[in-house]
């Protein structure tokens, strides 16, 4: 059987002495896993391929298989769009990773889902493309927090369903709580200010750039990995490694959230 696809990396395993497992996510194959043979041995031909598997760029790929089953074996991948600024800054490529590592958590086998792969593809655009790398995952992860299936709700109450005086968030709902409502609760709830809400409430694309502060990047942010981690009900990986490069203070700001409660 003979796949060929547009493809990101997202992870790559060691198998035995020479090959690598890479995991894909294809344009309209969903997660494909395909043995790269050979690849960790030096010479110019394992060079190429190992050039276009260790980026972030988008590759064009062939794997050939015995049956639909069977893991199949890559015969040949192509960089179709580059993207050689990300690793050039720390803050970009643990931003990348954040966002590959919600592809591969989120991604299925066999599962045609182009609009999340091209959402991925064009965060990782806007990372080549220097942007802000909080910033971006601020407004862009609530994005693919919707395309997953696990939106956000805005529109009204948690409690009493009402649309007025909407401070809160709950986390565990996925869903914004009134001031009446959600007071005697509040060590349980996210407080979020005006600006904020307005911002879950829209998900805008392209993202709105230069809308929020730093401080509310950093909530925004923090809501959104919250809100992954209780939808797959695993901790990411990738988020302490991007609070580390971005700063930990950042996250951690006193008097902005009163409510310190666990958000993750
Ligand atoms: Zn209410």
């Amino acid at each position: 059987m003979l796949i060929q696809d547009e493809a990101l990396v997202l992870r790559r395993t060691p198998f035995q002495e020479s090959s690598l497992v890479i995991h894909f996510l294809t344009k309209n194959n969903g997660l494909l896993s395909v043995m790269a043979r050979g690849i960790r041995k030096s010479g110019r031909k394992g060079g190429d391929r190992r050039g276009a598997l260790a980026g972030f760029h988008t590759v064009q790929l062939e794997s050939r298989s015995r049956s639909l089953e069977a893991m199949g074996t890559l015969t040949n991948v192509e960089i179709t769009t580059p993207r050689r600024n990300i690793p050039t800054s720390a803050a970009a490529l643990a931003a990348a990773q954040v966002f590959l590592e919600v592809a591969y958590r989120f991604s299925v086998a066999g599962e045609f889902r182009p609009v999340f792969m091209q959402t991925i593809e064009s965060c990782l655009d806007l990372l080549d493309a220097e942007a802000s790398p909080l910033e971006l995952l601020a407004l862009c992860l609530g994005v693919l927090i919707r395309d997953i299936g696990y939106g956000w709700r805005t529109d009204e109450c948690a409690g009493c369903r009402g649309k007025e005086e909407l401070i809160f968030f709950s986390i565990k709902r996925g869903q914004v709580v009134c001031k009446p409502c959600g007071t005697p609760y509040i060590e349980r709830l996210v407080s979020i200010s005006d600006n904020i809400l307005k911002n879950m409430q829209r998900l805008a694309w392209p993202p709105p750039f230069g809308v929020l502060c730093v401080a509310e990047q950093a909530l925004l942010y923090r809501i959104a990995v919250s809100s992954l981690v209780k939808a797959g009900g695993k901790m990411l990986m990738t988020d302490q490694p991007f609070r580390t490069v971005i700063g930990h203070d950042i996250f951690t700001q006193e008097g902005y959230t009163p409510t310190e409660i666990r958000l993750s």
